[in-house]
């Protein structure tokens, strides 16, 4: 039972699977591997460029941070090296060679002062500052309490209301005596401009800020964040926390923005101040290119895949389904009785060439074998309806013989006659002379008869025994007559001893029935009126014709018999 299905099963799959699915499919199994590989190396690509990427702008951000820390280190030497000229040199001094040796290759740094332990501003190279009070600001007491370097948070100018930051020094970390502190004002302006080179790829933005968040730079066209705090920059509060909380010089996080967008932010503390630059990485927007080439080459490993299968197709149906389906159409051709079938090589591929060259050999030769065995069942047939012994047409080909007379006649509305002729005493014959002579008879009776058959246009059969007939077409009942008479004297004038016969000689007796053939009579009445005729020509005595009266009987009983 299990069996059963099983074999239905494969048969609905045989089916379903036919040769051009087959072919698709193989050209599928073919591709597949291709197309895995080729997906697995774009999948691979695309991960080792996000890679590349990230490294790339944690490298610039590195290097950012790099070089606000020599910004950084030059305020410092400056700040240091005022401090040893203030250190080693009244303030009336200092403040000139202050003056005179700021340098015009470090733009950021604004101005250098020189304050006293309260803060008032003893000199400076720019001369409106002098005399301002200082002493409540953070880095400044802080500067005094570390006795190190430090950098204020952001913070507007006094004098012009620009972004900027403050570097103190204390002159008592180089001499303990002394408690003035250097200070320098710092412009962030040229921050911004390094924040725009930074910048300027899609996708990526930077900021610096200060300790407390608030932006001290930004990309000029995003100036209007600086002196923001960090939290309320969009997109960048979730990473704010994270960068300000962290100790560590540098770091990274992941996270997904409020606009759904995949960020990766980079920050780096900026030595000796407070400042963390902050890199903004939107991985979506960094690898949309990627992105898109990436789908650039799978709309192109799809349009491959495409023109494999469509190839697989147009292949299979020219290469092997067409050729079949030729040969088949052939072979139902051939099958149906179209002897003349044949492929035509041309249209075929060189592979069926083979096949088509075996198929019509094959045609050529049931051709042959047809003709030769239809050929052959022609001469069976005429030898099935011929009588050896005579010569003549047997009684098989005799009767098919008057089928087709007695047809053509009612057609053509002819007369037909028939002698029915029968040897007078053969069976003493056979006893007198013996059978093999009495068969010599019969074929010299044979021969006789056939040359009267060709005299008269007739067709002469033997019936059976030592019976012939005669068949005459076109003939009525009198010329039949004659023609049995004439039948009779050949036979006598061959003068064929049979000294056990009243005559001496071998003698026939003749029937004869001739008739008009229409629907009611069969062929069968004309045999059985000249046997009649027959039998009254025996009771005669023989060696004698007698003529039925068939054909004028037949319009008063439809029936013949001999009178
Ligand atoms: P009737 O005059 O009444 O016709 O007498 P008959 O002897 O001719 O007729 P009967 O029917 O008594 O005998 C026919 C004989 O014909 C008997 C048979 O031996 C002989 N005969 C039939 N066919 C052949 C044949 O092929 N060869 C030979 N040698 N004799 C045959
Ligand atoms: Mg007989
Ligand atoms: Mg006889």
């Amino acid at each position: 039972m299990s069996s059963v299905i099983f074999n239905r099963n494969r048969v609905k799959l045989k089916k379903l699977l036919g040769i051009r699915t087959r072919l698709v499919l193989l050209a599928l199994i073919l591709v597949a591997p291709l197309m895995l590989e080729r997906v697995r190396s774009l999948e691979h690509t695309r991960s080792k460029q996000i890679a590349l990427a990230t490294e790339e702008f944690l490298n610039i951000a590195q290097h950012s941070a790099d070089t606000q820390r020599e910004v950084v280190s030059s305020v410092e030497t400056m700040l240091k090296s005022a401090a040893y000229i203030r250190a080693s040199s009244g303030i009336g001094r200092s403040c000139e060679i202050l003056r005179a040796s700021l340098p015009s290759n470090l733009p950021w740094i604004r101005s250098i002062m020189i304050a006293s332990k309260d803060g008032l501003v003893q000199c400076s190279t720019l001369n409106i500052q002098v005399g301002l009070q200082i002493g409540d600001r953070e880095y400044f007491k802080k500067a005094q309490a570390s006795r190190d370097f430090v950098f204020s948070d952001y913070l507007f100018g006094k004098t012009n209301g620009r972004p900027m930051m403050m570097a103190a020094y204390p002159v008592a970390a180089i001499n303990p005596e002394e408690d003035a502190v250097v200070v320098a004002g710092i412009n962030i302006d040229w921050l911004s401009k390094i924040m725009t080179n930074l910048g300027g790829r899609p996708g990526i933005s930077s900021l610096l800020v200060d300790s407390a968040g608030v932006v001290l730079a930004a990309p000029t066209d995003q100036t209007s964040m600086i002196g923001r705090p960090l939290d309320s920059v969009p997109l960048m509060s979730a990473a704010a926390e994270k960068a300000l909380s962290s100790d560590a010089p540098t770091g990274s996080l992941s996270f997904t923005a409020s606009d759904g967008s995949n960020r990766t932010i980079s920050f780096s503390r900026i030595s000796g101040t407070q400042s963390r630059l902050i890199v903004s990485i939107d991985e979506t927007r960094v690898t949309e290119a990627i992105n898109r080439e990436i789908r650039n080459a799978y709309l192109q490993l799809g349009f491959v895949c495409l023109f494999v299968l469509l190839g697989a197709l147009i292949g299979a149906e020219k290469l092997i389904i067409n050729p079949i389906e030729v040969m088949t159409g052939m072979a139902k051709r051939f099958g149906e009785g179209d002897r003349s079938a044949r492929v035509a090589r041309s249209k075929l591929p060189a592979e069926f060439m083979p096949l088509a060259r075996a198929f019509n050999a094959m045609a050529a030769q049931l051709s042959q074998r047809e003709r030769e065995l239809l050929a052959n069942n022609d001469r069976l047939t005429v030898i099935a309806s011929i009588d050896m012994l005579s010569g003549l047409a047997n009684r098989r080909g005799f009767q098919s013989r008057l089928d087709f007379e007695w047809m053509k006649a009612q057609q053509y509305n002819s007369q037909l006659s028939l002698l029915m002729i029968d040897v007078d005493h053969f069976k003493l014959y056979n006893d007198t002379y013996g059978h093999p002579e009495g068969d010599a008879c019969l074929t010299r009776l044979g021969e006789t008869l056939a040359g009267i058959a060709a005299d008269t246009m007739g067709f002469a059969g033997r019936y059976g025994g030592e019976e012939f007939c005669l068949l005459l077409p076109n003939t009525d009942s009198l010329k039949a007559l004659a023609i049995g008479e004439m039948v009779r004297t050949a036979v006598l004038d061959l003068k064929i001893p049979h000294h056990t016969s009243g005559h001496h000689t071998v003698t026939v007796s003749i029937g004869v029935a001739g008739a008009l053939p229409n629907d009611t009579q069969r062929p069968g009445d004309l045999i059985e009126a000249a046997d009649a005729a027959l039998y009254a020509a025996k009771h005669r005595g023989r060696n004698t014709v007698v003529e039925h009266g068939f054909a004028r009987m037949v319009d008063q009983a439809g029936m013949a018999l001999a009178g």
